[in-house]
C-alpha cells in the first residue's frame, strides 16, 4: 500500500510501440512521463508511479534544483579584483544592480563600479572598460615606441583576441590584443618592437631576430613570459 504522504507528481503518458515494459521519465524541465508499451492496460499506471514515488520525488527534486541553479559556465566568474600588470593599476570591483549598464572608474580610489541588470550585462560592461583603457594606454604607447626605434606603422587596432597578443600586416597595420594590459610593461614594449620589426620583415627569419635583438636584447625572457601569460589571462576578459 503506498503511504499517503509520498510524493506523486502529475505525469504525462505516451504509449510506445517499441518499449517492453513501463518506464519512468524525467525529463530536463522535471516533467514526469510514463511510457506504456502498445496494448497494456492504462490501469497498471497509477500503482507504477506510485511505487517508484521515492525515486521520482528525489530524482525531480535534484532535476528543478539543476535548473534553479545553472552551473556558472554561462558567465564567466565576474572579478572582486583586477590587476593591470602593465600599467600598475588595481581596483576592488562592486557590482550594482541597474538597468543601464556602465562602469565607473574611481581610479584614484582604486575603485571600479559596475552596474547592469544581470551578470551577463555586467560581465560585458567590465569588458568595454578594458577594452576602452587598453585602447587609451597602448596605441599612444606604441606610438611612442614607434618613433623611439624610428619604425613607423600604418595604423593600430586593440582587439580582444584568445591565441595571439598582436599582428602586423604587409600594410603596416598593427592589431594588438587588450589582454596584454595583464602583462608586464617589459612584456608589452618588446610585444611592440616584435610587432614593428614586422614592417621591415614580413617573416621570423634569422634576418628579422637579428633586428629584433638589436632593438631588444632581452627578446627571449619577454617571448617565455608572453608564452606564458596567455594562459593566466582572467576568463572574464577573454572573448567567448
Ligand atoms: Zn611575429
Amino acid at each position: 500500500m503506498p503511504q499517503t504522504d509520498l510524493f506523486l507528481p502529475d505525469y504525462t503518458v505516451r504509449i510506445s510501440p517499441r518499449a517492453k515494459r513501463l518506464q519512468l521519465r524525467v525529463k530536463p524541465t522535471g516533467q514526469v512521463e510514463v511510457v506504456v508499451p502498445k496494448g497494456m492496460a492504462l490501469r497498471h499506471v497509477p500503482g507504477f508511479v506510485a511505487e517508484h514515488a521515492q525515486w521520482l520525488e528525489q530524482t525531480v527534486a535534484k532535476t528543478l534544483g539543476r535548473l534553479e541553479h545553472p552551473p556558472h559556465n554561462s558567465t564567466p566568474m565576474l572579478p572582486e579584483h583586477i590587476a593591470l600588470t602593465a600599467i600598475g593599476g588595481e581596483w576592488q570591483v562592486s557590482y550594482h544592480p541597474a538597468l543601464r549598464a556602465r562602469v565607473i572608474d574611481q581610479a584614484a580610489h582604486a575603485q571600479l563600479q559596475v552596474f547592469g541588470s544581470d551578470e551577463t550585462q555586467q560581465c560585458a560592461a567590465l569588458q568595454g572598460w578594458l577594452n576602452q583603457l587598453a585602447k587609451t594606454t597602448l596605441i599612444p604607447w606604441l606610438e611612442e615606441v614607434s618613433s623611439e626605434i624610428k619604425l613607423p606603422f600604418a595604423s593600430a587596432t586593440v582587439r580582444a583576441q584568445k591565441s595571439r597578443w598582436g599582428s602586423c600586416s604587409s600594410r603596416k597595420r598593427i592589431n594588438l590584443n587588450r589582454a596584454l594590459m595583464f602583462t608586464s610593461p617589459g612584456a608589452v614594449r618588446y610585444l611592440f618592437i616584435h610587432e614593428l620589426c614586422h614592417t621591415i620583415h614580413m617573416n621570423h627569419s634569422a634576418r628579422y631576430w637579428a633586428l629584433v635583438a638589436t632593438l631588444e636584447p632581452d627578446h627571449r625572457r619577454h617571448e617565455a613570459e608572453l608564452r606564458h601569460a596567455m594562459a593566466t589571462i582572467p576568463r572574464w576578459a577573454l572573448p567567448d
